[in-house]
């Protein structure tokens, strides 16, 4: 469920990890963030940042409270502060490249860009980067849009900021875990319901992400998907039902159209048929009947009414999905607008 506010509690004296003095040769610095006149190197397990204190402790209240505490006696020599953190290093340079630069989020390759959004945001909301949080839910609103027309187009169109998949993607375990971290319902829909589209094995396997950490959906989450998955397989059926339910009453061949929306049923029971019913997402009944395939020939008027009523089918399945998913409901309008 969600927490009740995005800014997650001040870190506790625990989570600060010590000053201390750099072991040698156990690490090798970045080639990226390294400046020779900085006065911190951030060690992230085995790869050194060289970069400047005044900026991190300005913007993030966790850094200031990391790099304000009293120096080890044995320390005091040292031309710059060392603090040692818990992430992989490609997380953190990801985070750094967006503190630094303000471009992390626009590498060319899809999958780099998205696990960049991904990091700054997790990395982002542990130090209290709000400005940097915030960018990286809206790029991240971009690919999962909370609006049923927009959330059409990104199931096919290149976003310019990283393409949408062409298939369900399990990225989509680690966006639903990312909106629960952050507290942004926004993102909870279009996310679950990719989820329900997952094979249940790939599902169950998780998101591998670059760092190597395999996401799982919470338990509840998990629970949710997968009766929601079954109810959405169920809302197909009965769409298709209807979008196939006849002829048109202005129908140019009624006695032809009958007996085509009779076969495109029909041939959907038969063993080994490649179209079946299946939650919400990017199969088309509009598709299995159109295109290029010759074996069902509607007229144009039973044509476009398949199109019209499979729309009104979809709309009405994404304006129950808040109800299906056990989520808030929820204007439509974007995160910050
Ligand atoms: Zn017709």
């Amino acid at each position: 469920m969600p927490e009740p506010s995005r800014k997650r509690p001040r870190t506790s004296d625990e989570d600060v990890p010590p000053v201390v003095q750099l072991p040698s040769g156990a690490t090798k610095k970045d080639d990226e963030f390294w400046f020779d006149d900085g006065n911190l190197i951030i060690v992230a397990q085995d790869v050194e940042f060289r970069i400047y204190k005044g900026p991190l402790v300005k913007h993030s209240p966790v850094f200031r409270d990391m790099l304000t505490l009293p120096q080890p006696a044995d320390a005091s020599d040292l031309s710059c502060a060392v603090v040692h953190i818990s992430e992989h290093p490609i997380s953190f340079k990801h985070l750094l490249r967006e503190f630094m630069t303000g471009n992390a989020c626009r590498l060319p390759d899809d999958k780099p860009a998205f696990e960049a959004v991904s990091a700054i945001v997790r990395l982002g909301h542990k130090y209290e980067l709000d400005s940097i949080v915030k960018k990286g839910l809206t790029c991240l609103e971009d690919i999962y849009p909370n609006e049923f027309r927009r959330w059409t187009r990104s199931l096919r169109v290149s976003g310019e900021i990283f393409a949408a998949v062409s298939q369900p993607s399990p990225r989509c375990i680690s966006v639903v875990n990312i909106a629960r971290l952050t507290d942004t319902p926004s993102l909870l829909r279009p996310a679950l319901v990719e989820c329900c589209e997952l094979d249940p094995k790939e599902l169950m396997a998780g998101y591998r992400r670059e760092d190597g950490v395999v996401e799982q959906l919470s338990a509840d989450d998990l629970a949710r998907v997968l009766l929601a998955r079954a109810e959405l397989i169920r809302l197909d059926a009965l769409a298709a039902l209807r979008i196939f339910q006849g002829v048109s009453t202005r129908c140019k061949d009624p006695a032809g159209c009958a007996r085509t929306f009779r076969d495109a049923l029909w041939n959907l029971t038969k063993p080994g048929a490649k179209t079946t019913f299946g939650p919400m997402g990017r199969r088309r009944w509009s598709e299995y009947v159109g295109g290029l395939r010759d074996d069902y020939v509607f007229c144009t008027v039973c044509r476009h009414g398949i199109y019209s009523q499979e729309s009104e089918e979809r709309q009405n399945i994404w304006e129950l999905l808040p109800s299906i998913l056990d989520i808030p409901e929820m204007p439509t309008l974007g995160l910050f607008d």
